[in-house]
This record gives C-alpha cells, sequence and structure tokens, in this order.
C-alpha cells in the first residue's frame, strides 16, 4: 500500500514506544489502514461496525466503574466488568487535543472463563479511528472477541 509521507509519520508513531510501551501495532507487519480495514471487514460479518462497539465499550466502563474496583454483573451475569485506575494519562497517536487516563476495564464471562480488556484510549482510537490496534500489541482489542462477549447474540 502507498502511503502519502504524512501516513508513513502516523505509522512510525504508532511502531514506537514514544506513547506507549511497545508501541499500539506490536508486532503487526502491515500498515495502520490495512489493519483498520481488516478489523472492520470482520466486524461487518458480525453485523457490527466500529462505533457500536465502542458506544458499548464506553457503557461497560460506566458500569464498571460503579462497581469500585470489584466486579459488576452485566447481561444477567452473562458477563461481568470491573476497572482499574492508573497514575498518568494517555494521548491519541493522531494527535487529537485531549488526555486519557489510564483507566483499564476487564470484562469476563464466567461461564468461560474468557476476558477482553481495554483502555480508555482503546475505546477513542475504535470511535474515531476503527483502530484496534496491531496484531501483538498489548491493548489489542480482537474484533471478533468482542464482538461475541460484548454484544449478546445468536451464533447460529
Ligand atoms: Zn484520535
Amino acid at each position: 500500500m502507498k502511503m502519502s509521507p504524512q501516513d508513513k509519520k502516523l505509522d512510525e508513531m504508532l511502531r514506537s514506544s514514544t506513547l506507549v510501551a511497545g508501541g499500539f501495532m506490536g508486532s503487526d507487519r502491515r500498515s495502520v489502514f490495512e489493519v483498520i480495514e481488516s478489523d472492520a471487514a470482520t466486524l461487518e460479518k458480525a453485523g457490527l461496525n466500529a462505533s457500536m462497539v465502542a458506544r458499548r465499550m464506553r457503557e461497560l466502563t460506566a458500569a464498571a466503574q460503579a462497581g469500585l474496583g470489584t466486579w459488576v454483573d452485566v447481561d444477567h451475569g452473562r458477563i461481568r466488568v470491573m476497572s482499574e485506575d492508573y497514575k498518568g494519562v494517555l494521548v491519541c497517536p493522531w494527535g487529537h487535543a485531549g488526555h486519557y487516563p489510564k483507566r483499564i476495564t476487564i470484562v469476563e464471562c464466567p461461564e468461560t472463563g474468557q476476558t477482553l480488556t481495554w483502555s480508555d484510549l482503546n475505546i477513542h482510537l475504535i470511535e474515531a479511528h476503527g483502530f484496534f490496534e496491531g496484531q501483538g500489541s498489548a491493548f489489542r482489542v480482537e474484533p471478533d472477541q468482542a464482538a461475541a462477549m460484548l454484544f449478546e447474540k445468536d451464533w447460529d
């Protein structure tokens, strides 16, 4: 994929550890735009898009906060959520103004033991940029996992 100098700069920034340890791309060798495109296609197959996922994540982070560090049941106990606050803030690598608190939200499905974790910055990256982060990145949100865990769906 041919990238403009500006796109290239963004891609390099996402791979560097300037903003977060290990960067946003993990070991992914695709360009950031290819990652975004491929994740959008995965979500589309589940009848979802990035803003629907981001909205749901925001709701769950709010629900988790009410638990003040303890598990909160959601969807009648199908999943449970918890949030943890860390010192510091994160910024958007696209250069958006604003700081995102280092809050981590954990979702667990007690029946399967499956978990999904995200930061407030993940929600912004997904909502504003459709970016779920690269494969192997510490905070990548797998779109198919998010689709399965965050939405009550009939999977037949
Ligand atoms: Zn942004």
